[in-house]
């Protein structure tokens, strides 16, 4: 399984910051060490011209050259630097890189990514541009070269946080749908309309939340006809999470990667995933989230690999 990477640009954090960067460059050591089934690949910048497929272009050069509005990296929540800039090109880059993987192999991951809550004109939430709104569209851009209706892609965002910035983009494209399964009473407080949404209370545990997977899933394949999945594994929702209120267990979040791998699987969708939110209070326990999805996704890629041809 192909799985890109982009922490090579770490992004400078003043002391004390309260988003973990170091997950990063552990869950990379830890897959390299522990899943030989991973071919680990660095991953080339996003263009202006890829990222114009979302973002506007006054944005897309604001970032670039540092002039984005106080406000607007205030409420993204980094400091400006020529490295955060490089480092969210190159983000959105491996979830375009995993897409095309996936594309060909069936699955494949960007160790970053999932920053749901970009909008095209502005970020928010430790979110610089929307890899996987960017990567949606460039896939179905790639794939309109030879067909002509276009890929009908399914954002499945279990981050437990809303994904307002993808729900935005895609509020009026019907070949994009959005699910997004999170907590009610967690950020963005202001919430957009996904085209399908789960709204659930603080401290759901893991019966009650896979349970409303599954009941997501069902009805997203009622109305919705999907060629490729972009799957947002965040690790947020574990219960040793600071910012999640929600409540699952090892167990129960083994259990949702496995029922999307599954579901996927079922009915041969080709799958790329990144990993989103997550901010244990032990970031080991965030990092072992992360792991345990790469291992259930080890088992998914076997499967493509032997399938009938
Ligand atoms: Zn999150």
């Amino acid at each position: 399984m192909q799985v890109f990477y982009a922490n090579q640009f770490v992004l400078p954090l003043p002391p004390g910051h309260r988003f973990p960067m170091e997950k990063y460059q552990l869950l990379r050591d830890r897959l390299a060490a522990e899943l030989p089934q991973i071919r680990l690949m660095r991953a080339e910048p996003a263009s202006d011209g890829e990222l114009a497929l979302v973002h506007t272009p006054g944005y897309i050069q604001a970032i670039g050259d540092g002039s984005v509005d106080p406000k607007v990296m205030r409420e993204i929540g980094f400091p400006w630097s020529p490295a955060m800039a490089e480092r969210a090109r190159r983000s959105v880059g491996a979830t375009i890189a995993a897409s095309r993987a996936a594309l060909r192999e069936g699955l494949a991951a960007n160790i970053a990514g999932g920053t749901h809550h970009a909008y095209p004109d502005k970020g928010g939430g430790f979110c610089v541009f929307n890899d996987a709104a960017v990567a949606a569209r460039l896939m179905q851009a790639e794939h309109a070269r030879r067909r002509r209706t276009p890929l009908q892609v399914a954002i499945v965002d279990l981050d437990v946080h809303q994904g307002n910035g993808t729900a935005r983009i895609f509020r009026d494209d019907p070949s994009v749908f959005t699910l997004s399964l999170h907590g009610q009473k967690n950020f963005p407080f202001r919430k957009e309309a996904s085209d399908l949404d789960v709204d659930l209370p603080d401290g759901t545990g893991d019966d009650a939340y896979l349970h409303a997977l599954e009941r997501a899933l069902e009805e997203l394949s009622h109305r919705f006809d999907p060629e490729f999945v972009i799957y947002l594994a965040g690790a947020d929702p574990h219960e040793g999470d600071r910012l999640g209120r929600l409540k699952l267990s090892w167990d129960g979040l083994e259990a949702r990667d496995r029922r999307v791998f599954d579901w996927a699987w079922q009915r041969g969708l080709p799958l790329a995933f990144a990993m989103a939110g997550g901010y244990g209070t032990r970031i080991e326990d965030t990092v072992q989230v992360q792991v345990n999805t790469f291992s259930a996704a080890v088992d998914h890629a076997l499967r493509w690999h032997n399938r009938p041809r």
